[in-house]
């Protein structure tokens, strides 16, 4: 703590569920008011938060925050609650969640929370799970939206090494050339230190590339060169960049196969000995849009510039053949020889390396749990539309997400809410899925709790005391659930007899911290290493350092892997079926499809008047992550979260007779809404974006249409039941015309 002229500065952090997760962060209190939120000087140069934790404050003490437990009085989805008292919304809990389990079983309530808080104590997603399985078991739901198509893959090719597979941030120091794919890691964030690292190299003028459908800020602010690509036709270009690699002569074939199961195979595929198609640029420039010479240029760059930093981003995992973008990726680290070096990569995602020792809360013991259903699939469980699952779903206990809004297809999730017995949120604001809650019950904010932050990547542990009293009705999560475990005959188990601060004794006790005042004065405590090269070991030594994979080396094709084969993100039933295979040339320059199936359409020409042949034109639609916005979480602007245009190619819009605010409709093969249109340079022609995380209805619960989750499905990918959120193929047309 230091305090100066009446303003007292303690350490905070916010850890949410974003690419950053734990930012280190000072919080300027005047008067028992936060003033001000800025950088925690204790973190150094590059640890850094961003604006949606400066934020905090403002949500702290937003107007619109819940202040009261609330209780259903219309129609679910409606806002109309009326407050009640604790105890009665507690009880009602209690007796509905029993009620539930005595008629249908445990297995019929899902535990359907998510990271909106996370720490070592306050974690929203454990905290309901350890509770529910306190009080006699629930079905539960595996995996997430962000990135689950990558571990998929990322376990299947380095086993349980995948958690030893990123980089330390400081090591892009290092790097001779970095390739952002699909990564907009300034304003999506990818860990809190990374950022700053890559402004800094930028700075050194070292080579910086991104490849995009979009120019993304990151791009701009880097000077980074952009090479714009289709959604979802990553392979085609990694696997040509492949081809080049071995044209080039620039593959070890002794170093491949001490390191690599499945190369071979891998070659064989690219060079078209398999199949008798060469995955050469010109072929992947019909299927990706990116210029053959394009392709060839970077393949020469990344030849001669070692270390290469390739830093993938979770969009291209978020597509129809995620899983095998990923393994590409990989792939390409090692054909290129850059695996495990200093100042490049392994190809892997979310920079996973194993952080110092620290206690934090389990989930608790399973106790009967049920199939875990796959996240995606959850509105799906509800109706009964989820085959392995035995016992229908009939309530829902939720903390710290939106799944209704957050979830694909926006519909099917409001009829699933619709169709449920009983469903509780613990919320700071009336979101969308609050609304089809009939119990809704306030939570204490992120400032008002003391926890520690233990990121996903990054080696360093950050702690933040309650800096902000329980004034009103709010409660911790923590708190909630222990008085409804105590009413339920769960108590012992869930709170093991200990208070939140004595739980933040025992982990900081449990930890590898020897000054313990020094890391709650500072708010930070750094690992002993700080440049780390994930699986640099391995690489170096594959004999002596191997895998704990079946070969001990990377599984670029096993038996569980279903060999290489070009992805067809249209090819699966139901995934196109009103909006055609998806078009991927600018208007007026011919008609490929990134399916690569065939050449089969013509855009409408620029004489055509809007609402006659609009309708044929098929874009494919990408979600990137908003700036400003955690997802749907969150609502203290009510001006943020209900946003939303569709970003379209401004000459491609003009050749089409599209304006900017025009309001159209917009529809997929899963839905449509209604949106207004952005006209912007900064997109590829063929491809529109909206921004994720807009509300589909706003605090009074009238509806809001323009979220992109009215036109995604729970379908996911066929590998891992993953969701697709970009790459699809979706038209337009005028309001009411269909
Ligand atoms: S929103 Fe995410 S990136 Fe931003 S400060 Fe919070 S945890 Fe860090």
């Amino acid at each position: 703590m230091i305090e100066s002229l009446g303003i007292m500065k303690l350490p905070v952090f916010c850890g949410r569920d974003c690419g950053g997760n734990a930012c280190p962060l000072l919080a300027s209190l005047e008067n028992g008011r936060v003033v001000g939120i800025g950088h925690n000087p204790a973190a150094g140069e590059f640890l850094r938060g961003c604006p949606k934790g400066f934020a905090l404050p403002a949500q702290h003490y937003s107007p619109h925050r819940i202040r009261q437990p609330l209780i259903r009085k219309g129609p679910r989805g409606s806002g109309r609650f009326v407050e009640s008292s604790w105890e009665q919304a507690l009880a009602l809990i209690a007796e509905k969640l029993a009620a539930c389990r005595a008629d249908h079983g445990a297995l019929s309530l899902l535990c359907l929370s998510s990271a909106g808080s996370t720490g070592a104590l306050h974690n929203t997603e454990k905290l309901t799970l350890r509770f529910l399985r306190a009080t006699g078991g629930c079905s539960a739901v595996k995996g997430n939206y962000s990135s689950n198509a990558a571990a998929h893959a990322l376990k299947k090719a380095l086993g349980l090494d995948y958690l030893r597979s990123g980089f330390d941030p400081a090591t892009v120091d290092k790097a001779g050339l970095i390739v952002l794919w699909g990564a907009n890691v300034l304003e999506a964030r990818l860990g809190a230190e990374l950022p700053a690292r890559l402004v800094q190299a930028s700075k050194r003028a070292v080579s910086i590339v991104s490849i995009d459908p979009r120019r993304t800020g990151t791009g701009r602010i880097l000077g980074a060169e952009w090479i714009p690509i289709l959604p979802g036709a990553d392979s085609a270009m990694m696997y040509a960049l492949l081809f080049l690699f071995l044209r080039f002569g620039a593959v070890e074939k002794s170093y491949l196969d001490a390191r690599v199961a499945g190369f071979d195979r891998l070659a064989s595929f690219v060079l078209g000995r398999s199949d008798g198609q060469p995955k050469d640029p010109a072929w992947a420039e019909k299927r990706c849009g990116v210029e053959a010479k394009k392709i060839e240029e970077l393949a020469r760059r990344w030849i001669s510039a070692k270390p290469v930093m390739l830093i993938p981003g979770y969009s291209i995992q978020r597509t129809e053949k995620g899983e095998e973008a990923m393994r590409l990726c990989l792939a390409l680290q090692l054909a290129s020889g850059n695996f495990g070096l200093p100042g490049a990569s392994t190809g892997s995602i979310n920079n996973k390396l194993p952080g110092p020792r620290v206690g934090s809360l389990s989930e608790g013991e399973a106790g009967g749990e049920g199939a875990a259903i796959p996240v995606l699939r959850w509105p799906d469980a509800i109706l009964g539309d989820y085959a392995p699952l035995k016992s229908p779903i009939k309530a829902v206990y939720t903390a710290g997400g939106n799944f209704l809004n957050q979830g694909a297809d926006i519909r099917k999730n409001i009829r699933a809410f619709e169709s449920l017995d009983f469903a509780v949120c613990h919320e700071l604001f009336l979101t969308p899925t609050a609304a089809y809650c009939d119990v809704v019950l306030p939570a204490a904010s992120p400032l008002q709790k003391e926890d520690i932050g233990i990121p996903w990547g990054g080696n360093y542990l950050l702690y933040k005391p309650r800096v902000l009293p329980l004034e009103g009705m709010e409660r911790s999560d923590y708190d909630i659930f222990a008085e409804l475990s105590s009413l339920m005959g769960g108590e012992d188990a869930f709170t093991e007899g200990l208070s939140e601060s004595q739980w933040i004794h025992r982990f900081i006790a449990e930890s590898e911290i020897r000054d313990v005042d020094a890391f709650k004065t500072s708010g930070i405590y750094f690992g002993r290493e700080q440049e780390r090269s994930g699986l640099g070991d391995f690489a170096a030594d594959p004999v002596g350092r191997p895998l704990k994979t079946a070969s001990g080396k990377v599984e670029l094709d096993s038996p569980f892997w279903g060999g290489f084969t070009w992805p067809a993100p249209a090819s699966r039933p139901g995934r196109s079926s009103h909006a055609g295979p998806p078009r991927a040339k600018t208007a007026g320059a011919g008609v490929a499809l990134a399916s690569g199936a065939s050449v089969a359409r013509s855009p409408r020409s620029d004489q055509s008047p809007p609402g006659e042949a609009l309708d044929t034109y098929t874009f494919l639609l990408i979600s990137p992550k908003e700036r400003l916005r955690v997802h749907s979480q969150w609502g203290h602007r009510p001006d943020e979260i209900l946003r939303s245009r569709l970003v379209v190619n401004e000459g491609e819009a003009g050749q089409l007779g599209l304006a900017d605010g025009q309001e159209l409709e917009l529809f997929s093969a899963s839905g449509s809404t209604l949106i207004r249109l952005s006209l912007s340079p900064d997109i590829m022609p063929g491809v529109v974006s909206i921004y994720e995380g807009s509300w589909c209805s706003d605090d009074q619960g009238r509806p809001v249409p323009g979220s992109a989750n009215y036109l995604t499905s729970t379908l996911g990918t066929e590998e891992s039941i993953s969701c697709v959120m970009h790459g699809i193929p979706v038209r337009l047309r005028l309001p009411g015309s269909a």
